[in-house]
């Protein structure tokens, strides 16, 4: 990466958990994944219970695997054995240690936007697990909560929908049309601006470019 953007985005970064820290949350800025993910276990405790929403940016720094092979109560429904078994480990989820995902954007200031299809992203980030760690590329800062919010459906949900082979006007045209297709991904939309709980939502920035 070129000298000028690697200062400009460390620069930009102490504004950001500026403003996370008056928001209630907690920051940490990264300049490689390796850092990211030696940071993120340092926070978490081993044996700690840790489950996860979909977060290309958590598997892309080794994150996921880790947790999955280390000393750690690890809900992932992705290994569940049908549906019932698939709503126990989401239901669990809600009473982790360490919910680990990304965010679909942050501002300069501190605020995140997640939008959702199935919300268990959304609603846990919300309430319910103990502390929800978030992994967010450079690449995902944004101005203000109103580019947040195109970034996450002009940009964001477009891939995502490729990605998953729905069918919705995003994945056709790669932009939003605010629609109302059965497959849509954006049935909820969270704004993240202050954590009741102090600490509760810890971000790490990693200067990198991870997931959408
Ligand atoms: S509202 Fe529909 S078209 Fe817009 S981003 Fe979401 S899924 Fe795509």
């Amino acid at each position: 990466m070129d000298q000028n953007r690697i200062k400009r985005n460390k620069l930009l970064s102490e504004r950001i958990i500026k403003g996370l820290e008056s928001r209630n949350m907690e920051g940490y800025y990264a300049e490689t994944k390796e850092e990211a993910l030696a940071k993120a276990l340092e926070w978490i405790p081993e044996g700690s219970s840790i489950s996860w929403g979909g977060s290309m940016s958590v598997n892309e720094i080794g994150l996921k695997n880790t947790v999955c092979e280390g000393n750690y109560t690890v809900y992932n429904r992705d290994t569940a054995q049908g549906p019932e078994e698939k709503r126990k480990m989401e239901l669990a989820a809600y009473d982790c240690d360490y919910f680990l995902t990304s965010a679909n954007a942050i501002t300069e200031d501190g605020v995140m936007v997640n939008i959702d299809g199935m919300a268990n992203r959304v609603s846990a980030i919300a309430a319910g697990p103990r502390n929800v760690l978030m992994i967010i590329g450079m690449n995902k800062v944004v101005k203000d909560v109103d580019n947040a919010m195109s970034r996450a459906r002009n940009e964001a949900a477009p891939i995502n929908a490729q990605r998953f082979g729905l069918d919705t006007p995003c994945a056709k045209t790669g932009s939003c049309f605010d629609c109302k297709s059965p497959d849509t991904i954006c049935c909820q939309i969270l704004i993240t601006r202050f954590s009741k709980k102090p600490k509760r939502i810890k971000v790490i920035l990693v200067n990198e470019e991870l997931g959408f």
